[in-house]
């Protein structure tokens, strides 16, 4: 018997079993990236956190409805709620359009996604293609007197939220120090306390993007969308909210607040969030020049970094920590976790060489067991990865000639090898890629042999078939006279 998974709910702040609030089924929300600049490390981190999650669940059995967002409207610099929209910004600097810089970068980031091989969501929802729901959204916090109108703008009413409700409870602040420290504030600006925050934004007249409302032409608040896209697409409560630690506040707070005061009930039952990377001890940052895109390390393009570093590398590194515990990035750390990736894939492929004997004197027994633990006690993946370079070491002994393995056994251990590495991980090998090409190249030569047969036997229902079939899927084949000669 299995244990269930656990998960760490930050809400709770402990450990709990997770029991899905629909049967077999799980909705999952992580807030995505604001797109506009190139994803860097601070971006891999959640999306491969969330994907392991994803993979998890879906081995499980469980289907999994997956919503990642793209923000292309209402990030605010600095996260606050005055100043430049961080798109907008970027598009006057480059004078192109907002949406021209949302396109560049969503399709860069979707790219170097896949290069880490990040499994795509199932939806991928834009802010801006949500206005109309977001202003809904507005709509029902107003009825439900938990925000007010000012100016043409309408704010969250914090104080007034928690006296029924508690502001503040995913991420521990005091909301008492909260509002004594910002009182002197009061009539200076829109804002009844500045803790309140914006749900729609007055647009002030060389704002570019603006949709009209009822209140003002304007541009609704950051936390706004995953408030409201969250509901349209996996319900008024759901399973998992996800996202990095730095989301946490004021991000995720508002959005429970939101939530709770427009549908009356909290959303989420499993706040999952996984923690920070550092970058030679600092925290990453524009200012501090650390800020290292993916592509930089793709092409080892960046002062920091001795050489560069495979997508898998960036991936394996990530995985070797768990996903709550910081993760200090270095190039000596990376060079490491490439050493130990490549080890792990040496024995994957030397294991598909190995052949088996009468009896089995290495230890590979409950390897199975022992990695689906370590997922479920909260997707502990650099135990996983010990199992594994444990499972490494009795390959290598075979692979020697100083050890054996019994065909079922053999069997067993290439089976949970390659589910672990390739499959539950999502780690890949050049090799893999490869050995796909070369199988599919001999199934093509196969079917066209067969078709030669065919013409020989006069079976010509036959060989038409294969030749009609094979162009039909784009395939060029060309009768020659050693046989044939074919491409795609
Ligand atoms: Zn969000």
């Amino acid at each position: 018997m299995n244990n269930p998974l656990y998960i760490y709910n930050t809400l709770t702040r402990k450990k709990e079993q997770f029991i899905p609030l629909h049967k077999g089924k799980v909705g999952m929300y992580v807030c995505g990236p604001t797109v506009y600049g190139d994803a860097h490390l601070g971006h891999a981190r959640p999306a491969i956190t969330f994907d392991i999650l994803f993979r998890w669940l879906k081995y499980l059995g469980y289907k999994v409805r997956y919503v990642r967002n793209i923000t292309d409207v209402g990030h605010l610099e600095n996260d606050s709620d005055e100043g430049d929209d961080k798109i907008a910004k970027k598009a006057r600097l480059e004078e192109i359009e907002p949406m021209e810089v949302v396109q560049y970068y969503t399709l860069r980031y979707q790219k170097a996604m896949e290069m880490l091989n990040v499994l795509p969501p199932s939806i991928e929802p834009h802010a801006s293609g949500h206005i109309v729901e977001q202003m809904e959204f507005v709509q029902k916090i107003l009825d439900a007197g938990f925000a007010y109108e000012s100016n043409g703008s309408v704010y969250f009413d914090v104080e007034k939220y928690n006296k029924e409700h508690h502001y503040g409870k995913l991420s521990g602040r005091n909301i008492d120090e909260l509002l004594e420290n910002t009182r002197q504030l009061d009539g200076q600006s829109e804002k009844r306390k500045s803790v309140d925050f914006a749900l729609w934004k007055k647009a002030s007249p060389e704002h570019i993007m603006r949709w009209k409302s009822k209140w003002s032409d304007g541009f609704p608040g950051w936390h706004l969308e995953c408030s409201a896209m969250g509901t349209k697409y996996l319900g008024e409560t759901f399973d998992i909210h996800g996202g990095g630690m730095d989301l946490m506040f004021p991000h995720h707070e508002c959005e429970i607040a939101q939530s709770t005061a427009a549908l009356g009930h909290e959303s989420v039952k499993y706040w999952v969030h996984n923690n920070m990377i550092t970058i030679n001890g600092q925290k990453m940052g524009k200012s501090l020049g650390n800020f290292i895109t993916l592509e930089e390390f793709f092409t080892g393009n960046h002062k920091l970094l001795t050489q560069a570093f495979s997508p898998m590398t960036i991936r394996f590194f990530i995985l070797q920590a768990h996903y709550r515990s910081t993760l200090d990035f270095s190039s000596d750390a990376l060079v490491a976790s490439q050493k130990g990736l490549e080890r792990l894939i040496e024995a994957y492929e030397r294991l598909q060489k190995i052949t088996s004997a009468n009896e089995t004197n290495v230890e590979v027994s409950g390897l199975r067991k022992r990695c689906e633990d370590a997922m479920n006690d909260d997707l502990n993946t650099p135990i996983v990865i010990s199992h594994l370079f444990d499972a490494a070491k009795a390959i290598n002994t075979i692979y020697d000639g100083n050890g054996k393995i019994s065909a079922e056994d053999l069997e067993e251990l290439k089976s949970v090898f390659n589910l672990y590495l390739l499959d539950i991980l999502g780690l890949k090998t050049e090799q893999e890629n490869s050995q796909t090409s070369e199988s599919y190249k001999k199934a093509v030569d196969l079917l066209l042999n067969m078709r030669l047969e065919a013409k020989q036997n006069k079976d010509w229902v036959l060989s038409d078939k294969i030749r009609n079939e094979l162009t039909s899927y784009g395939f060029n084949i060309k009768d020659t006279k050693e046989g044939f000669e074919w491409s795609l």
